[in-house]
């Protein structure tokens, strides 16, 4: 399979002050992230809020630079941002959030939100504009009779199909949507998601899909990787990941899905503590003082991402075999 975004080594770290005396540290927000999305696929990035899942986001889309690592989309190095071959590149990926309301402009009805992209980048004439529009919001679910309404006229699931339809117009190979549900109600969610698997078939676009709820991206994903601290710690399918999580800490998020946790006969695994601050990340394998199976080798030696058996990629001494870490656990 082709591969339409490859991130390699990305790393972010942010240079801040800390304590009384002010002490330089290092936050390492993204620590060594690598990825490929191909064509008309979802990569769905999960974790606890913190974990690096936005700042991954905006490293791809080249919103922020890179400490180290590269980005290749449609087999190019990312442009630099701010330049012109960089424009270009941002109008085949395109980005949603979260919050539709803030995405949008509260002055401009729906019809020209939708357009207004066609119009900055002078596409077509302005009634070619107008019907690309309505084909648009009509993909996504709107009736005609939406075209003249505002975005605080609208429900909360009417506008994320609005940012859709926008996102949509330039005909991008990828959207990154960063928690594009999280803000709708439950009953809302599915028909959206629904909606982005349409779309997906409908026009052949890949998303990288950020979400804090391993639950969400079970629709959705083709591929789902698990971030903690930076890392990637888990990668996979989704039927794999959720019916055998490898990593404790993909066995704690997929035992709080109360469905699966019936399903499988599991009991719920509640992890103590919260994630450690990225500023003092802890020693070894990040995860250790959290983990409910830590061998005294944990404290010490990072676990690198190694590829099981199944194709999974994990980063777990104890997932790849190690007989005396077995045996101490
Ligand atoms: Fe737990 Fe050790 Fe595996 Fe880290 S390497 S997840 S601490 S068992």
């Amino acid at each position: 399979m082709s591969t339409l975004l490859s991130a390699r080594g990305l790393a972010r770290h942010y240079a801040v002050r800390t304590g009384l005396f002010g002490r330089r540290a290092s936050l390492r927000a993204v620590d060594g992230v690598s990825f490929d999305v191909p064509p008309a696929r979802t990569l769905a990035l999960v974790g606890e809020s913190g974990c690096g899942k936005t700042t991954t986001a905006k490293l791809v889309l080249g919103l922020i630079p890179p400490t180290a690592g590269t980005v290749t989309f449609e087999g190019e190095a990312l442009p630099r941002p701010n330049t012109v071959a960089w424009r270009e590149a941002r109008q085949r990926m395109q980005m949603i959030y979260q919050d539709p309301l803030g995405a949008l402009d509260r002055r401009l009805s729906v019809l020209r939100q939708v357009a207004e992209p066609l119009e900055i980048h002078q596409v077509g004439t302005k009634a070619e504009r107008r019907e690309r529009a309505l084909a648009l919001l009509d993909a996504v679910g709107l009736q005609p009779h939406l075209a003249g309404r505002y975005p605080h006229e609208l429900s909360g699931g009417q506008r994320q199909r609005v940012v859709l339809a926008r996102a949509l117009i330039l005909e991008p190979a990828l959207i990154v949507a960063d928690e594009p549900v999280s803000a709708l109600d439950v009953s809302i969610q599915a028909q959206v998601l629904n909606l982005f698997e349409d779309l997906q078939a409908r026009f052949g676009v890949a998303f990288l899909f950020i979400s804090h709820d391993l639950k969400v991206v079970r629709q959705v994903a083709h591929d789902v990787a698990v971030m903690y601290l930076g890392r990637i710690v888990e990668q996979g399918a989704p039927e794999a990941l959720f019916r055998e999580p490898v990593h404790p800490y993909t066995r704690a998020l997929v035992s709080a899905i109360p469905v699966v946790r019936r399903r499988a006969g599991r009991e719920r695994i509640v992890l103590e503590g919260d994630p450690p601050n990225p500023i003092a990340v802890p020693s070894g394998c990040a995860f250790h003082p959290r983990c409910p199976v830590a061998v005294a080798a944990c404290r010490s030696e990072t676990p690198a991402l190694k590829t099981l058996p199944d194709g999974r990629l994990v980063a777990c001494h104890l997932a790849h075999g190690d007989a005396a870490m077995r045996k101490a656990a």
